[in-house]
């Protein structure tokens, strides 16, 4: 059971005081305060835990500075979708809007280079009118003896190259909660030139240390990457172990399963869990096309499968595009040969837009059959 406080009754009021008073005499009830800000206003909601179902929800409705009370199922409490909730979804952060009836396009490089690569993508995402990129410092790899990312030591110059051409969220991934310290460390010394997204990779999605520590802190939102060995299930609880911790602000990620099942693509595309996902949770939905495909074959139609499938997240309503870029792909230390090239960017760009602007008629398209129905 969710208990929505009245818009702006925090937990400093007299108000809010008095429903955990009401909440202390009910026995084995735990709560757990969560503050959801948005971008007119904060809405403090208390999670209770326990035995729920003797309680009076019209009585607790009544008690002063309550808005609603709103019984939900065991599963993905915070992040799920409940019957009557009506809370909206996503949030904004740094001035970009992320939610699931939007989309935004991070192209940029898998892993951080040299400073002329980076400058290279990131002026090229800013003149095409973007305003996010991917940039990788922390590298996840299956081989110890593999580039591991330049780490904190590039995150500095990396920033400021953010700020000059005015990137506003880039999503970085993290392996370990000491990088996150680093990150923040290097944006306060840098004046905080751009935002970071946390991503979490698949490898880490039950990383449940990592998921606790993200989630404490609610200054960085987080992209979770689906683990790609375990079911979407397991992944949806990882996301709710971040929610649960408190912080809000995450974007769920598909980047394809790895199983032969999927060859010749370095894993099996999953996009068809974008719809699913949306009715599941009030998370936004980004995928990954670069590591589901993993290579620039195309199709006899000419078209890459990287820009096949993400026409297909895409017109499956998909709300964030996490792709690879490289201004020189046989010179990139991680995954160059998935890498679309700098000139494919506005091409790349054009295909989205059918694909979204297909997806927005097929919305409209079925609300018109409803209401043609309901008539
Ligand atoms: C990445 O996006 O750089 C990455 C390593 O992705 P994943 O965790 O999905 O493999
Ligand atoms: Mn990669």
């Amino acid at each position: 059971m969710i208990i929505i406080l009245q818009p702006d009754i925090g937990d400093k009021s007299p108000e809010f005081r008095e429903v955990l008073a009401y909440l202390a005499n009910k026995r084995d009830i735990a709560t757990r305060v969560h503050h959801v800000v948005g971008a007119l206003r904060t809405v403090t909601e208390i999670y209770l835990i326990g035995d729920t179902h003797a309680l009076d929800q019209a009585e607790i409705e009544c008690l002063p500075g309550v808005e609603r009370v709103v019984r939900i199922s065991e599963d993905y409490r915070v992040v799920g979708r409940h019957r009557d909730d009506g809370r909206p979804t996503g949030f904004e952060y740094n001035g970009v809007r992320f939610d699931q009836d939007n989309l935004n396009v991070f192209a940029g490089l898998c892993a951080v280079d040299v400073p002329k690569h980076v400058e290279t993508m990131m002026k090229a995402v800013r003149d095409h009118g973007l305003a996010c990129t991917r940039m990788g410092a922390y590298k996840p790899r299956t081989s110890p003896y593999a580039f591991q990312g330049h780490g904190k030591n590039c995150l500095p110059w990396v920033f400021e190259l953010a700020g000059k051409y005015g990137i506003k969220v880039i999503s970085m991934e993290i392996t370990h909660d000491s990088h996150l310290h680093e990150i923040r460390e290097a944006l306060e010394k840098t004046g905080k030139p751009t935002g970071v997204m946390l991503q979490i990779g698949t490898r880490n999605t039950q990383n449940f240390e990592l998921l606790k520590c993200v989630g404490r802190q609610r200054e960085f939102p987080v992209l979770l990457k689906r683990g790609f060995g375990i079911t979407l299930e397991e992944s949806l609880n990882a996301a709710e172990y971040v929610a649960s911790e408190g912080n809000h602000m995450i974007v769920f990620g598909l980047r394809g399963m790895k199983t032969n099942m999927g060859d010749p693509h370095r894993n099996f595309v999953d996009f068809s869990h974008v719809p699913v996902v949306k009715r599941l949770t009030r998370m936004p939905v980004c995928i990954d096309p670069s590591h589901s495909v993993g290579s620039r074959e195309h199709a006899p139609d000419g078209v890459l499968d990287v820009f096949h499938v993400t026409a297909q997240g895409v017109i499956a309503g998909a709300n964030m595009i996490l792709v690879d870029f490289h201004p020189a792909p046989q010179q990139a230390l991680v995954d160059g040969p998935q890498a679309l090239l700098m000139e494919e960017l506005p091409y790349f760009l054009e295909d989205v837009a059918i694909a979204r602007a297909a997806y927005e008629k097929r919305r409209s398209l079925i609300q018109r059959f409803t209401r043609r129905n309901r008539s």
